[in-house]
């Protein structure tokens, strides 16, 4: 059995409908299948997720929402009317989309009011992909996720699953039929919609992966493959045609946006293998994750960069003596309730890297006064606009020479490296560098690994 994940920009279109309707029925093992709500059409077009944000911010806000609400109506009936599929499901999604505004009061808490408008998103498409399924000769039916047994934390825009859930999802197994469940959201044991973070319909997929002991999860994508490096940087990067979790994992921290991190884990923990495959290109083999993998001779399979970072970097004479300096500072870290990236240290100093968006101007300062009343350090001052570029792969554990030959090529290329940071897993080496020099220091990497 496979579960089968279809991401927004395949679910934009009728044309891309009829793709999606294909492949479901060219395997019967795919029983069930999980939709994003209805991505860009082109590249200037909106996510109908972002529409609904509209939404609610403007219904919250007290202003006119008619306007957006239209727009967002229109997305659907555009798709339906070109498929032939009917008055009955336009006017279901065109009631369920006014509801949303006629239906909440304003008096509720705008995070939970935020996650009803855009689960909405998903749980529309899903009753429409079904309808067009039964239309077209399938055995299908919209399931809600409550009725799947998607039982999440009460926390709005960021729920986790409840470990409870899965023994519920296991006894989806027994369909007959194809199912078609709305991603993104589940429900509170309350009985509350909240979403998962965004971008969270693939989180949907592994977990019902995981729940129900597939043989597969697909998720399909516009894609035809991960790559080596992002195509916007790199001409025709080499496709990854298998990776681990681990390495996924690695690449996904540095930026890799293909697939959701949060939606590794439910699959790893499963042993559920996971394939990205292109809808626009389906009998493509696509990039499998697996739980393990024989390295080759190379060393690095993939080159991640991402910006946002800020380095505090302190030195106090003697650090090295000192019993509990590193308790000291991450207990400060604790009590702000910052999270931190990496630590590197050295005799007498130590370096915190942070990403910058925990950081108001206040709570910088805050920390300063902090290091330097409590902790007594001599010397202390934070550089922002840093970016981590992360090489990662396998085989790097086998290979002698992997950390020289990439300082080689950056400082070839005229890059400066600001932290070094091998992590004993030895699956990646991440280098902290200039933001300025993020796009030169991957190009240069790739050069170094994939064309030499
Ligand atoms: N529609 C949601 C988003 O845009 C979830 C998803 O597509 O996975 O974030």
């Amino acid at each position: 059995m496979k579960v089968v994940k279809f991401g927004g920009s395949s679910l934009a279109s009728s044309t891309q409908l009829n793709k999606v309707l294909a492949i479901v029925k060219s395997d019967e093992q795919r029983k069930i299948v999980v939709v994003s709500a209805p991505g860009k059409r082109n590249p200037d077009d909106e996510k109908v997720t972002d529409l609904l944000i509209e939404y609610a911010d403007a219904y919250l806000a007290n202003l006119e929402y008619q306007e957006i609400q239209a727009q967002i109506i229109q997305r659907y009936e555009a798709i339906a009317f070109e498929l032939n599929l009917g008055d009955a499901i336009i006017e279901d999604i065109r009631q369920a989309i006014l509801n949303l505004a006629e239906e909440t009061e304003l008096s509720q808490d705008a995070a939970r009011v935020m996650d009803r408008f855009k689960a909405s998103g998903e749980n529309n498409n899903a009753k429409l992909v079904a309808t067009f399924f039964q239309k077209n000769g399938l055995k299908a039916r919209y399931m809600s996720p409550q009725e799947a047994g998607m039982i999440v934390s009460d926390e709005p825009g960021n729920a986790l699953i409840l470990p409870s859930s899965y023994d519920e999802l296991f006894k989806l197994r027994a369909t007959e039929e194809v199912l078609v469940i709305p991603g993104f959201f589940g429900y509170t044991e309350k009985g509350e919609i909240c979403t998962f973070s965004r971008g969270g319909s693939d989180i949907t997929g592994s977990i019902i992966a995981a729940g129900i002991h597939a043989d597969l999860y697909e998720n399909f994508t516009d894609v035809d493959a991960i790559y080596a490096a992002h195509p916007g940087l790199v001409k025709n990067p080499h496709k990854i045609k298998e990776l681990t979790f681990r390495e996924m994992r690695e690449l996904s921290y540095a930026g890799f946006g293909v697939f959701h991190d949060e939606a590794l884990i439910p699959a790893f923990r499963g042993g559920i293998e996971v394939v990205i495959k292109n809808t626009n290109n389906p009998s493509a083999p696509g990039t499998r994750i697996l739980l393990d993998r024989q390295p080759g001779d190379e060393a690095v399979i993939g080159i991640a960069g991402d910006s946002g970072f800020a380095i505090f970097y302190m030195s106090k004479y003697l650090m090295n003596r000192e019993i509990g300096f590193g308790r000291k500072v991450l207990e400060i870290l604790e009590d702000e309730s910052l999270n931190y990236e990496h630590m590197p240290s050295g005799i007498d100093d130590i370096s915190i890297i942070v990403r910058e968006h925990q950081l108001s101007t206040d709570v910088e300062n805050r920390l300063i006064d902090r290091f330097k009343k409590e902790l007594q350090v001599d010397e202390i001052h934070v550089n922002h606009n840093l970016s981590m570029i992360a090489i990662v792969g396998e085989g790097m554990k086998s290979n002698v020479g992997t950390a020289a030959k990439s300082t080689h090529a950056l400082s070839a290329a005229g890059v400066n490296l600001e932290m070094i940071n091998q992590g004993s897993s030895e699956v990646s080496i991440l280098f902290g560098i200039k933001s300025c020099h993020e796009d030169i220091a991957i190009q240069a990497l790739y050069e170094e690994f994939f064309k030499k």
